[in-house]
């Protein structure tokens, strides 16, 4: 399979991870991250299982159109040929039960129905096409991946696909032909092109520059649980990495986190909380920043990438 739109956390989930690990997160906001990570870690389950299967199809992940002035989200689209196959995956564990067309968690907790919402998305992404000029069927699925997951009353829909059915559902995949000409290359990356970056519906968690923690966090654990061993950083997890590579990723963030603020070499300095002294801040930034001089003040900005 040719993946030419990669899954990656979405900056949403990123910006949590980064604030839970400098801040202590609301309640609410320590739910919507559990509930972002169990998506993500669901959609994982699913790109794993796609990537097992030997075809050569062109799949594209986290895929936010717009048509008729509305967003819409979808985890997968896959274009074997036709049709083109559109994925909307659920990690959701525990009991479930269905009155007439509501659905609700075990505890009465009423959750949106997930058939209708996958309705709405293939009917805009259908629109979508047709705007295009393209004429190609769609084909959606509702896959739940969660084998801690039931559904009392479930309905005989043939579009959703539980966990005990999914190793049925990839080997009939499996079987559909591939055909990817030069046609549906060009419609795959039209697709991309529509793909917005930034959903106006994010919702972003309120936090200032002053409350988060300063430092340079573990690239895989998040916590602080480190210490400089010669040039590298060693976690307590036992994840390693370069300093330098840490400060850099740590600019990242820090661009994430606060957009709006000027990457200065104080400001940077601070923000790793002197892991390095402001001479070598500085020098990591010249090497590898564009700066700029502004009157009195000079400040970096990220070099644009080019290709
Ligand atoms: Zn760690």
């Amino acid at each position: 399979m040719i993946n030419i739109k990669p899954r990656i956390e979405s900056n949403e989930l990123r910006m949590y991870r980064l604030l839970n690990s400098r801040k202590i997160l609301l309640n609410e906001e320590a739910t919507h991250l559990a509930r972002l990570e169990k998506g993500y870690e669901g959609e994982l389950l699913f790109d794993e299982r796609v990537e097992r299967l030997s075809k050569e199809w062109l799949v594209l992940n986290d895929m936010l159109f717009e048509s008729n002035n509305t967003e819409f989200q979808i985890d997968s689209v896959i274009i074997a040929q036709k049709p083109i196959l559109l994925f909307e995956i659920k990690n959701y564990e525990g009991d479930y039960y269905i009155v007439d067309d509501d659905w609700y968690y075990i505890n009465g907790t009423q959750i949106q129905n997930p058939v209708s919402q996958l309705e709405r998305k293939e009917v805009l992404f259908r629109r979508l096409l047709r705007e295009l000029g393209y004429n190609i069927p769609i084909e959606s699925y509702l896959l739940f991946v969660n084998p801690d997951f039931h559904l009392y009353n479930a309905p005989r829909n043939q579009s959703i696909i539980f966990s005990t059915q999914l190793n049925r559902f990839f080997e009939q995949l499996n079987k559909i032909p591939t055909n990817i000409n030069e046609h549906y290359n060009k419609f795959a990356h039209k697709l991309i092109s529509l793909h917005k970056t930034e959903s106006r519906f994010t919702k972003t968690p309120k936090y200032t520059y002053g409350e988060l923690r300063k430092g340079i966090t573990c690239a895989s654990c998040d916590s602080f649980n480190q210490k400089i061993v010669g040039s590298i950083l060693e976690c307590a997890c036992g994840n390693t990495e370069n300093v330098t590579s840490a400060i850099f990723r740590s600019i990242e963030e820090y661009n994430l986190l606060f957009p709006a603020r000027k990457i200065t070499t104080s400001n940077i300095y601070e923000w790793c909380n002197g892991i390095k002294s402001k001479r070598t801040i500085q020098r990591l930034l010249s090497n590898n920043y564009k700066h700029i001089r502004h009157g009195k003040s000079s400040y970096f900005i990220v070099k644009n990438h080019i290709g």
